[in-house]
């Protein structure tokens, strides 16, 4: 471990990525952008599988940009500096998010929404407008280069494959709640029970919440009512209770209108799940007038500040993930998993198996 200034070099980066939207998995090198006077190297040793991830892969959204490596849910080890750095040192653990870097001056970044920013480059996918357009790259690799502002203080003694998916999952899910206030003793519904539902559940648990799941199948009912869930709900048919406040995670086709009746007076829904476009849910304005009262929102990742403080949160009490650790070599049978109704919460790359 060494101490890097400033230097003209790209860095050289291995990981795992699809050539195109209905390819596999394969090995692919490639470069990142020198590391600049704010930026640091991280090493990375985990990172979660996010359903964004195949949405993104699969051109599910909009055409994708190939080769693609995806993966926004990062965890790692810093092992080098640019000469301006002063919240990391060699060595310390690090999270990286959906975000690398801002313009960090407008009315967006200001506030610390840089998910807002116009200027907002994206981990992955995306074209980096302060280095020569380069396209990102994410997760699925061995390293990542990112400005500072970017980058997640995580202690040392924290279970690094578990916070990995803080950075995208658990913002997510910690955001909304935070958005609606939601109160001691108020009845929240999940709907989809995945990888951000199960995080929604925990943190809404913490926060004094009568938590119901509304789901698709009782697969994981048992382990829904093992967290503290009080209602578990295999579809939205049988539902008589009525919510404070709803998290909609599900990434498939469903009506929105069926969830917005299972709101009481004054009642919110956060929609954060974002199905592929040829499915994305729409709502009628005489839908939203006839429940009156109601509030209906998008909701985006969180920002950095935000993010370091939920990540704080989860470790002060002990809320993380159930995950899964899996090979670099075992991306395809994830995603399979993952669109088959056949997976568990999140699936953590162990970035040892990359070869
Ligand atoms: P997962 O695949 O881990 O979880 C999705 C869950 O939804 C699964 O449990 C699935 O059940 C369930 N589900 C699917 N269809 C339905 C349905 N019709 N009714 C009820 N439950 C259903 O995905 P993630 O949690 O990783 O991501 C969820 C969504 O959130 C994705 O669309 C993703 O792109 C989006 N996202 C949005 C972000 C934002 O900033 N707004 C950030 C991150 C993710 P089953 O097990 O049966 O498949
Ligand atoms: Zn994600």
């Amino acid at each position: 471990m060494h101490h890097l200034a400033t230097s003209p070099h790209k860095i050289s980066a291995k990981g795992y990525s699809v050539f195109s939207k209905d390819s596999k998995f394969t090995p692919f090198e490639f470069t990142r952008h020198p590391i600049g006077e704010h930026d640091i190297l991280i090493e990375i040793l985990y990172a979660g599988i996010c359903h964004s991830d195949i949405h993104s892969a699969r051109s599910e959204w909009s055409e994708g940009i190939y080769p693609m490596v995806p993966g926004h849910e990062i965890a790692g080890r810093v092992v080098a500096v640019g000469s301006k750095v002063s919240k990391f040192r060699c060595g310390d653990y690090a999270g990286v998010g959906c975000m690398v870097n801002s313009c960090g001056e407008c009315e967006a970044c200001k506030c610390s929404h840089e998910q807002f920013c116009q200027r907002c480059v994206y981990t992955y996918n995306n074209h980096d407008c302060f280095h020569d357009d380069e396209p990102t790259y994410g997760g699925y690799s061995n390293n990542i280069v990112v400005s500072e502002r970017f980058a997640i203080k995580v202690p040392m003694n924290a279970p690094l494959e578990k916070i990995a998916p803080l950075l995208c999952a658990g913002i997510t899910t910690y955001s909304p709640l935070k958005f609606s206030h939601l109160q001691k003793g108020q009845s929240l519904a999940v709907a989809g029970f995945g990888g951000l539902g199960s995080m929604a559940v925990k943190y809404a648990l913490k926060l004094g919440a009568e938590v119901s799941v509304i789901a698709r199948d009782d697969r994981k009912k048992q382990a829904a009512l093992d967290m503290g869930v009080k209602n578990f709900y295999k579809n939205t048919k049988d539902i008589t209770e009525r919510f404070d406040l709803i998290i909609n995670t599900i990434p498939t086709k469903y009506y929105l209108s069926t969830y917005l009746k299972l709101l009481k007076y004054g009642g919110e829904m956060a929609i954060v799940g974002l199905p592929p476009l040829e499915m994305n849910p729409h709502i009628s304005a005489h839908e939203l007038v006839h429940h009156a009262g109601c509030k209906v929102y998008g909701s985006l990742i969180g920002g950095i500040k935000e993010t370091q403080e939920m990540l704080d949160f989860s470790i002060e009490h002990d809320i993380f993930p159930d995950i899964e650790l899996v090979r670099a070599d075992q991306i395809d049978e994830v995603y399979e998993k993952l669109t088959t109704s056949n997976a568990n919460f999140r699936y953590v790359i162990d970035m040892k198996t990359l070869k």
